[in-house]
């Protein structure tokens, strides 16, 4: 199991919510959940490597080159790389992460308490973490850049009903300025000839999100969004490379859909393993009675 990051978890790590979806266990966030995930895997013989680049890798020959220079070969592989947020790629969105740029509503409410705040996305991600906002700050800017917003109905009637939040559609954010934080927001509406400044203590990010697949993409099948492709057996259209999660999983990313398309894709392979085995003894005992 090869993971760039320090440890394992992917998303698991930004989920500040309570996990009520996934049948048996309720947990109160997803470092909760991940540390029942690791409890139940606690002995299982595989090896871990983390902080792993991988600079190259070739489907076919199911062949990874690491950046390290180490090279691995295997019969089979299974694409996990999930799904990571959308960068606006506006001037000050790194700059400021950690200095007004705020994460979680769920986890950095009480730290933006008392400051105007803006929101940038359309999407439920962004109605909710704007609806979170208002409960402690003044004032909530929704900055979105289609027509309509694109969060479910329940959000967009609690959003119009919230007295401190305002709502921008057909805007974009161009910058976001500051010092040594985050102090305002340059904003564009459409059909007009300026932009202008407003005075923010944060900003919220929710864009969309993006799937891993830049290093697989042209060697595969995948949707118009990049998402891969897989057949019922989670396998992709390279035989043996199979893909689970949310890489694969466009309309409905959820952890029991991760777990159960890892079971499916674990399944087959180990069935086609003991089915090569038991054809290489066949072809051994025939080898020797000839
Ligand atoms: C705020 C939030 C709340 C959520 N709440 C819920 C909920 O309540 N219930 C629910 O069911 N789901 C929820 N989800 C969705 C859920 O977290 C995901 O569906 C699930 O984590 C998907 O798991 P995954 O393994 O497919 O991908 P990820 O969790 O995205 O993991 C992918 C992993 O692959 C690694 N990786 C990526 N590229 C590479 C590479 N090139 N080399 C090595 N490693 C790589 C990443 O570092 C990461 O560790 C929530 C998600 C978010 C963001």
């Amino acid at each position: 199991m090869l993971e760039q990051d320090a440890g394992i978890g992917g998303q698991l790590l930004s989920v500040y919510n309570p996990i009520e979806n996934y049948l048996g266990l309720c947990a109160n966030n997803g470092r909760e959940l991940l540390e029942r995930f690791s409890a139940g895997i606690e002995g299982a013989d595989f090896d871990l490597w983390t902080n792993v680049e991988i600079e190259t890798v070739d489907l076919k020959a199911k062949r990874i080159a690491l950046h390290s220079g180490e090279e691995l070969q295997s019969i089979s592989l299974v694409i996990a790389t999930g799904v990571r947020r959308r960068k606006l790629g506006i001037p000050g969105e790194d700059e400021f992460a950690g200095r007004g740029i705020i994460e979680s509503a769920t986890r950095d409410r009480d730290l933006f308490a008392g400051r105007d705040v803006c929101v940038i996305g359309g999407g439920d991600a962004a109605a909710e973490n704007a609806l979170l906002l208002a409960e402690v700050c003044p004032t909530v800017t929704l900055v979105c850049r289609g027509k309509t917003l694109r969060a479910r109905p329940e959000f967009k009637e609690r959003l119009h009903g919230t007295h401190c939040i305002t709502v921008f559609t057909e805007a974009v954010v161009q910058r976001i300025l500051g010092n040594e934080r985050v102090e305002a927001v340059e904003i564009l509406r459409k059909n007009a000839l300026k932009s202008f400044q407003m005075a923010v203590g944060g900003v919220l990010i929710r864009v969309g999100v993006e799937p891993g697949t830049e290093l697989f993409r042209e060697q595969l099948q995948v949707d118009e969004l990049g998402y891969i492709r897989v057949n019922g057996d989670q396998e992709t259209s390279v035989p043996n490379v199979f893909a689970i999660g949310d890489v694969s999983q466009p309309l409905a990313p959820t952890i029991s859909g991760a777990t159960g398309a890892g079971a499916t894709a674990a399944k087959v392979i180990a069935a086609r393993l003991n089915r090569d085995r038991k054809g290489s003894h066949r072809d051994t005992e025939a080898q020797s009675k000839k």
